[in-house]
């Protein structure tokens, strides 16, 4: 006898991922050759299964959004602030409550409400043309100025970098202020937005560029492993970490929350601080040429060498929270 319904549940069951005790579902943005020893370290030193979950940021807010009360997401990993930021608005994260997340992260690092923490540091920084650039911008204001003109690649104003660094703007200098600079920096454009961070440093070694925002990263990657267009060209690059004088240079995080209505709170609770200790420090920082959050725990050779900086002690949940008006700004000035 057929007994289908009996098949359906165990299809159901085989499809979503376990509520049972020894287990964490993690849903993650970040996927990185070095997130299988990240996991599997975890689960040899605590006995907790890691499920993996991993898609699109967005993709994943939307699926959590319409789990609900049933979901079985537990912790959400995420790049850039603004992303974990509209989790946070969406109401899908719950405090971490954690003394050892509270000791070893720095609070600017930190959402105000506990609902999220940094993992692992990224900048927004500043690349030129050794040759064509006798005196490259020193800020990010500098950007906006009228010598500049012509010279400036950076990506599309709704990638959520940008809403990032031009929401910081806003939080420290205000609305009007962040205005003038975001149209000041489409004026500097040498061309219409386009590509990722990648193709606007590309853009210096083709010479279409003189001037190039990007997040470290990018550049460092292209020392260890070839990049095509971007590593012959490495030694005409210059990089300059902003705002070293006033308000240290944009740092924007990658990021881990507890779910709303995770089933597993204390394994995730378990999950992120197990993300702090030095050895997932280690794998996090170096998956990406990222900087570690935790004190005592070095970024790779190709980030060391880039130099160090100052950075912004701005709290990152103070701009992950401006992604709406900077988006809102940038089509006011007509920044595509
Ligand atoms: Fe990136």
């Amino acid at each position: 006898m057929r007994r289908p319904y009996l098949s359906a549940l165990l299809l159901v069951a085989l499809a979503t991922p376990a509520f049972a005790q020894g287990e964490v579902n993690v849903y993650s943005s970040r996927h990185y050759d070095t997130d299988d020893s990240l996991y599997k370290t975890f689960e040899e030193s605590t006995g907790i299964k890691v499920n993996r979950i991993e898609d699109d940021a967005n993709v994943l807010i939307e699926r959590m959004t319409s789990e609900g009360e049933l979901g079985a997401a537990d912790v959400f990993i995420t790049v850039d602030a603004g992303r974990i930021g509209r989790a946070d608005l969406a109401g899908l994260l719950q405090p971490l409550n954690s003394d050892i997340i509270d000791e070893k992260v720095a609070p600017e690092l930190r959402s105000p409400d506990d609902h999220w923490t940094a993992i692992s540091t990224r900048a927004r920084a500043i690349f030129y043309d050794k040759a064509s650039v006798e005196n490259p911008p020193q800020t990010y204001q500098d950007l906006a100025d009228p010598k500049y003109e012509g010279m400036i690649c950076t990506r599309s104003s709704s990638n959520v970098y940008n809403l990032s660094l031009l929401g910081s703007i806003i939080a420290h200098d205000g609305e009007d202020a962040a205005r003038a600079w975001a149209e000041g920096l489409k004026n500097n454009l040498a061309r219409d937005p386009q590509g990722g961070d990648t193709d606007q440093l590309r853009g210096i070694v083709s010479g279409e560029c003189q001037i190039a925002i990007a997040n470290h990263y990018y550049f460092a990657r292209a020392f260890r492993s070839e990049v095509s267009g971007l590593t012959e060209g490495l030694d005409k690059i210059g990089v300059v970490f902003p705002n070293q004088e006033t308000t240290g240079t944009h740092v924007n995080i990658s990021a881990a929350g507890i779910a709303k209505y995770a089933p597993n709170v204390d394994n995730a609770r378990a999950f992120i601080e197990y993300l702090l200790t030095p050895t997932a420090q280690e794998l996090i920082a170096n998956g990406n040429d990222e900087f570690p959050v935790v004190e005592g725990v070095e970024p790779a050779p190709e980030v060391t060498q880039l130099g160090s900086f100052r950075r912004d002690e701005l709290n990152v949940g103070s701009f992950a929270m401006n992604g709406d008006v900077a988006q809102r700004i940038f089509n006011e000035v007509g920044y595509r």
